[in-house]
């Protein structure tokens, strides 16, 4: 049967990293939501909307045409049939997803896109995010939450930077999270019946170690 694997956690966690190698070594399909989520912020940001306005996002969010590659090797990403995967990494993009993303109607129409994608997927899936585990797959086969302390996340977010550098990466970060889950929409969650893993102290192989183990289990 397709086996469903849905991993959660906040960014710096190593969450995309660990759910593509997952997803190869175990050859199943791979979905990053994050990057559904950046696409429609490009689009709205592409196309004049004011982000901050969720009236105006509510109403554009029915238009954009984001389709998403799953091959966990190449994953990609197109918005009305135009590749958005640089697009989607940009700072501006960045600073605009939390707002987008709290969008009701954004995240009806995201999460019936996961669904259809997730179902689709012959062999079964590694779907990434946010709240798989609670809203989007509730019934996911596994579900993971990755956790690492702020530090962690904010080195393995900014590469080598040191000092203040460092600081104010941790900073932006902790201010995102604290964007993603204060909100009521959709808060960053853990399922009850996930299983956590702080990565914390834990190289990259690690971590995908311990995942498909549990997968195999
Ligand atoms: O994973 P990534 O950092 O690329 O996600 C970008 C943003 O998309 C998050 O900060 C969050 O606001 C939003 N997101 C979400 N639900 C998901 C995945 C991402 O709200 N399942």
């Amino acid at each position: 049967a397709a086996v469903i694997v849905a991993i959660d956690g906040p960014s710096g966690t190593g969450k995309s990293s660990t759910s593509r190698a997952v997803a190869a070594q175990l050859g199943l399909s791979y979905l990053d939501t994050g990057a559904q989520y950046r696409a429609m912020t490009w689009w709205m940001l592409s196309n004049g909307i004011d982000v901050r306005d969720a009236a105006e996002v509510a109403t554009a969010a029915a238009k954009p045409v984001i389709v998403s590659g799953t091959d966990p090797t190449a994953p990609t990403i197109t918005v009305d049939g135009e590749d958005a995967a640089g697009p989607i990494r940009t700072q501006e993009v960045t600073s605009g997803v939390s707002a987008v993303s709290a969008v009701p109607e954004v995240r009806t129409r995201i999460t019936e896109l996961q669904r259809t994608i997730a179902a689709q997927a012959q062999g079964g899936i590694v779907v990434e995010g946010r709240d798989i585990g609670t809203t989007v797959l509730p019934d996911a086969d596994l579900k993971i939450f990755l956790t690492a302390s702020p530090e962690a996340r904010a080195a393995r977010r900014s590469g080598e930077l040191k000092g203040s550098d460092l600081a104010a990466t941790k900073e932006a970060l902790i201010r995102r999270d604290a964007a993603d889950s204060g909100r009521k929409t959709s808060p960053l969650a853990k399922a009850d019946d996930a299983c956590e893993v702080d990565t914390t102290e834990l190289t990259l192989q690690q971590v995908i170690e311990c995942v498909v183990t549990l997968v195999e289990e």
